[in-house]
């Protein structure tokens, strides 16, 4: 089983982001050796639960490969009972010691929620609609904030961290296995913001991680905490 605290478990996920970044990347445990290996058991460096956005590929953005990554994804990474229930068997059951939630700039549920807010907005169609409400009061603080009227006044990146902060804040209040995990030091969680154009994923939350011990740390997001 994983001997990897949570620092060091998002220092091996950087390390990769990195690579990816500079165009270095070794795509590593992608071989047949690897996949034999792995054909009865899995032990994953950590969990990522992230946006579907086809841009967001998990391992390869992270330079990972078979068997590294516990991936659970929906689009806008909003926080729902199959959601919940995949992180703690993560946690529990695979004893992952890290949860990555990954937002990203440009986001579509992002966007959907913000024209949701006009008064005339169009109906979306119901799936669609309950997948995107939990966006709604992240995209209407944001305009409470600035002082704006209409969509067209709400800021996308700042809805995202601000979508990204209330999706970890949620998860710690959904789950007592998760928080539990977290406060017996067994599990660290880290909200990052994945840039499309650089392919950087930059940290702007995190809880059980001792960031001064991690190398080479990206600059935190404005704004964020
Ligand atoms: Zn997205």
């Amino acid at each position: 089983m994983t001997t990897l605290t949570p620092t060091a478990a998002w220092q091996q996920m950087l390390d990769g982001n990195r690579r990816f970044v500079n165009g270095e990347p070794r795509h590593p445990n992608q071989d047949v050796e690897r996949r034999h290996e792995l054909a009865h058991q899995q032990n994953p460096v950590a969990t990522l639960f992230g946006c579907s956005d086809s841009r967001l590929a998990a391992e390869i953005i992270f330079d990972l490969g078979l068997g590294d990554l516990f991936v659970v994804r929906n689009a806008g990474q909003v926080i729902g009972e199959s959601i919940v229930g995949s992180l703690e068997y993560a946690v529990e059951i695979l004893k992952v010691p890290l949860i990555v939630v990954l937002a990203h700039d440009e986001c579509g549920a992002v966007r959907a929620a913000i024209d949701g807010t006009a008064i005339d907005a169009d109906p979306l169609p119901p799936h669609i609609w309950k997948l995107i409400a939990p966006i709604i009061p992240a995209a209407r603080k944001v305009l409470a904030e600035n002082g704006g009227t209409s969509p067209a006044d709400i800021d996308a990146e700042q809805v995202g961290r601000e979508h990204l902060r209330n999706t970890v804040a949620n998860l710690l209040q959904s789950s007592e296995l998760i928080s539990d995990a977290v406060a017996e030091g067994r599990l660290g969680i880290v909200g990052a913001n994945y840039r499309l154009a650089e392919g950087t994923a930059v940290p702007a939350i995190s809880v059980g991680i001792d960031t001064k011990g991690i190398e080479d740390v990206p600059a935190t997001e404005e704004g964020s905490q």
